[in-house]
């Protein structure tokens, strides 16, 4: 069976990250609606993203549609960033039920609200190899260059006036969907990420592990 997983929590709380490390624990992919429009978004979605609002919900089902067909998706995939708001959860149902597919869990990542500031603002990455970096946390050798030797840039959606709507946007139209997923007989991974990132991923994986073992007997 597929391991379908749905990755929820406020931008800066580690989602792409944990998402990462957890698909290739489980030999999955990783979906980030985030990063697939950065690679395919039109001036006008652009424009969207620059200021932390969201762009077209079917047009991110389409995205996903097509990108789950690709074998890397064939022992499942983690959902970073999809579904955000409670239309995205219906599209997500109808999408998974056409293709006969279930969801194995909801992992929701939170971290108090002046943790996600401080890593966003100090987030850094590589156009070139994709590379993630924190000035404080995880800084580059070479400052303000990546380890490949291209220059380090901060997303367009890093700055401090995005990063509040960013975050007022998840909390009037993302949280509500936990309370949706409460009410299915599906398991919710609540976890508190403002650890270390190693720390965090292995609170992540036990966790996930038991939830699929007791998924098993039931
Ligand atoms: P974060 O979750 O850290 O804010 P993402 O990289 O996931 O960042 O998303 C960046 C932007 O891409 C969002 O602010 C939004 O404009 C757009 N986006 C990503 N996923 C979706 C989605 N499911 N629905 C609508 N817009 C989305
Ligand atoms: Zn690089």
């Amino acid at each position: 069976m597929k391991k379908i997983f749905i990755i929820f929590g406020p931008p800066g709380s580690g989602k792409g990250t944990h998402s990462a490390r957890l698909a290739c624990s489980y030999n999955i992919a990783h979906l980030s609606t985030g990063e697939m429009l950065r690679q395919k978004a039109s001036d006008e979605e652009r424009a969207l993203m620059k200021k932390g609002i969201l762009v077209s919900d079917n047009r991110l089902v389409e995205l996903l549609r097509v990108r789950i067909q690709n074998s890397d998706c064939d022992n499942g995939f983690i959902l970073d960033g999809f579904p955000r708001n409670l239309l995205q959860v219906e599209l997500l149902d109808n999408l998974l039920k056409e293709q006969s597919l279930s969801l194995e869990a909801v992992i929701a990542l939170e971290a108090p609200e002046d943790v996600l500031l401080s890593r966003l603002s100090g987030r850094r990455f590589c156009p070139n190899c994709s590379n993630n970096y924190h000035l404080t946390y995880d800084p580059p050798e070479q400052d303000g260059f990546c380890s490949c030797g291209f220059e380090l840039r901060q997303r367009a959606d890093d700055n401090s006036e995005t990063i509040r709507a960013r975050l007022r946007v998840f909390k009037e139209e993302t949280i509500p969907l936990l309370d949706v997923y409460s009410l299915r007989s599906l398991p919710i991974i609540h976890v508190v990420s403002a650890g270390e990132i190693n720390d965090v991923q292995k609170i992540i994986y036990e966790r996930v592990q038991s939830t699929l073992l007791l998924s098993r007997f039931v």
